[in-house]
This record gives structure tokens, sequence and C-alpha cells, in this order.
């Protein structure tokens, strides 16, 4: 493809349209050019808010400085450190920066990945092979991703699976502690959920799947994809017993929600409860591909060497830059700010009627300021 003979954003748009699989939705036409901070630029001069941050990756905004420097230096020094040859220092690096902010001191033995599918891919593989159990229990509404063994624990729509059966067997489905899910009016208390739901989970491993035959047990700690609902602590306890209880691992999937998105670190930290596997992405690299499994040493050295690995595992370029976006993330004190913007932004949209909220939404997209003048949510764009 000559850059004369496609030149332009329609000629570009048709020539993705024509060669890119249809298997890829995508929600806006256009052809994204650069993005920094907050806002990406298109082809043709358009400017848009980008309110999905890269589907909940770049946490930091767009092209961070200091990631993306890190990223370039790193480009010049090593990109390729095959895991399975050698240590490189970004990935030890990366360790030593990520053993203070897991939210569990036990949490001690990483393993990193291109993607967050890769990852729970991982997870459900080390849950299986160091138990000797073959099922997984997942959540209704949960999304852990589109490869075959995420896509197996991902319930949040059909869309994902359909034509793609069979998936990986074994797995097994428990209900959500929300109300939606449960049939029940959104005033149902918190406590009732909880109960409901954990009582389903009990009679799951009476009458479906023996604790003994169970490896683990998957969970959000927001629903993502099913709805944007955190998991309540209780339910979050609950779900720790029953794992201490049968031996059974508790994976918590902070793909989407770590990385500062609620405010912590990790959204688990909030419950206080103890992840045997937590599985990280997205934020983790501010939109370097990059995940992250880590475990408990005496859980992951029951693992058979050679059992784990890939090509591009814990690339070094990746791992610099998650080192930045940590660093970053320190410095530029974000978590405060996420809690401030939390406290301000839902008091803001709630002054709002219906009506006016679908047409702010829009006003929102065209004229960033309007955060300023209407919702009185000052912050530098
Ligand atoms: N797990 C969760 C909770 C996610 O939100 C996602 C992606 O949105 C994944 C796993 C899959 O990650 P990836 O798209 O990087 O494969």
């Amino acid at each position: 493809m000559s850059s004369s003979s496609l030149s332009t954003t329609e000629k570009l748009q048709s020539f993705g349209e024509r060669h890119v699989t249809k298997g890829i939705g995508r929600i806006a036409p256009g052809v994204m050019k650069k993005a920094e901070g907050s806002y990406v630029e298109y082809l043709d001069g358009k400017r848009m808010l980008d309110f999905t941050c890269g589907i909940g990756v770049t946490n930091l905004g767009h092209s961070h400085p200091k990631v993306s420097k890190a990223a370039a230096e790193q480009c010049m020094q090593l990109v390729h450190g095959q895991c399975s040859i050698s240590f490189h220092e970004p990935y030890l690096r990366l360790i030593e920066k990520l053993l203070p902010i897991v939210p569990h001191p036990s949490l001690d033995s990483f393993f990193f990945w291109n993607s967050g599918s890769e990852a729970v891919e991982a997870a459900l593989k080390m849950a299986r092979a160091t138990t000797g159990r073959q099922n997984v229990i997942c959540m209704q509404g949960g999304y852990h991703g589109r490869t075959f063994g995420a896509m197996a624990v991902t319930r949040s729509k059909t869309g994902y699976s359909e034509g793609f059966h069979p998936l990986m067997p074994g797995v097994f489905v428990t209900p959500y502690p929300f109300w939606h899910q449960l049939g029940l009016p959104p005033s149902t208390p918190t406590q009732t959920l909880t109960q409901l739901a954990l009582n389903q989970l009990h009679l799951l491993l009476q009458q479906q799947t023996s604790p003994s035959d169970t490896a683990a047990i998957i969970i959000e700690p927001v629903l993502g994809e099913g709805g944007y609902v955190p998991a309540p602590r209780e339910f979050l306890v609950g779900l720790r017993e029953v794992c201490d209880e049968h031996g059974i691992l508790l994976i918590v999937d902070e793909v989407q929600s770590g990385f500062g998105r609620t405010g912590k670190m990790f959204a688990v930290e909030e419950s206080g409860v103890r992840p045997d596997i937590l599985v990280m992405a997205k934020g983790l690299a501010n939109g370097f591909p990059l995940s992250g499994v880590v475990s408990r040493k005496e859980v992951t050295d029951k693992l058979r060497p050679g059992s784990m690995g890939g090509t591009y595992a814990g690339n070094a370029v990746s791992c610099a830059a998650a080192c930045a976006v940590i660093d970053a993330m320190e410095e530029e004190r974000v978590l405060e700010n996420v809690k401030e913007r939390f406290r301000l932004e839902p008091a803001a949209l709630q002054d709002f009627d219906d009506s006016r909220s679908k047409s702010l939404a829009k006003r929102l997209v065209q004229n960033p300021r309007v955060w300023q003048t209407e919702l009185k949510v000052t912050w530098d764009f």
C-alpha cells in the first residue's frame, strides 16, 4: 500500500474495512493518528475525548511522557529478552516494584504474559496443575477474555462464545450478588444479595462440582462487562472462607479493576480478602502489551518448569513501561485524584434528569469544557 494511493481517511477507512477481519467490532469510524492525555486525534483532524480510556487501559492518559520515555530508552537497550532463556532486568525491576503494592504480602511469585486473556489462561492452568483438580467455578456475568479457557469462564454475553463451542470443559457458574441477575428489585439489601449468592455457591458445591474436584473460583472484584458492580465485601469474605475450607484457590481477576481504577491499586484491597492468584493487565503498562499473574511461591513451586512461558511473555519494553507506570502513579498521586473525582462526579451528574443527561453526554464529547461550566468539575484537560 503506497501512502499516496491511500492518503485520505476515506480511503484508509475502506482499506481497513476490506482487509481487517470482520471479527473485530468497532465503535467509531475514522483512523486514529495520535493520542495524548484523555484525547485521541484522528487523521482528518477530529479530536475525541476518550471516555473509554482505551477500554480501561490508559489510566495515566495516552502517551504518558514518563512511560513513553522509559519504553523508548528500553528500546535502545534490549527489546526482546526471551524469558525462557535468561532473566532480564526490567522483568526483575518490575517485580521489585510490584511486591510492595500487591494486595497481600503472600503474593510473591510472578509470571508475566502479554494480554489479560492469556494471564487468565495461565491462572487457570496454575490452579489445575497445583491442586490436581479440574473444575473451575466462575461468576454469572463475568468477563475474562476471548481465548478458549478465558472464554469458557466468560458469562457476560453469549456473543463471545457463540459459534465457538465446545469450550473448555469443567466450568460451573454461580450467581454474582447483583440484584439484576437474581431477578430482584434494585432496592434489595446487599446482605440479602450476598446470602443468596453464597447459598447458590454452597448448593453448586453440593450438587454439581464436588469441592474435591474444584480447583478454583474466579471472580472480578468489580463485575465489568456484566454491569459494573462491585462485589460486596461480605461476598468476597464468604468466597475466601469457602476456598479455605475446601482447599480451592481464589483467582481474583483485576485486569480491568486494577491499577487505580477504584481508588486503590487493586479493587480487592477494599475487602481485605487475600487472593491465591491475582491477575492483572491493562493499566499495568498503560497501553504496552503486558499482563501478570502473581501467586504464592508455595503454589507456583508445584509447577513443572516449561509448563508456563511464551515467546513474548514479559517483554522488556513493556516491563520498563510498567515500572514507569508505578513510579508515575506514586509521583502524581493518582489514587488520591481518583478518590477526589469519585467524590465529585456522581454528585454533579445527579443534578441532571434523564433527558438532560443524554444531551449532556453528547455535548461532553463535543466540548469537554462542559465538565467545568455545567458540572462545575475542574481539572486540567
Ligand atoms: N479480564 C477482565 C476482567 C477484562 O476486563 C478483560 C478485558 O477486557 C480480560 C480479562 C481480557 O483481557 P485482554 O483483552 O487483554 O485479553
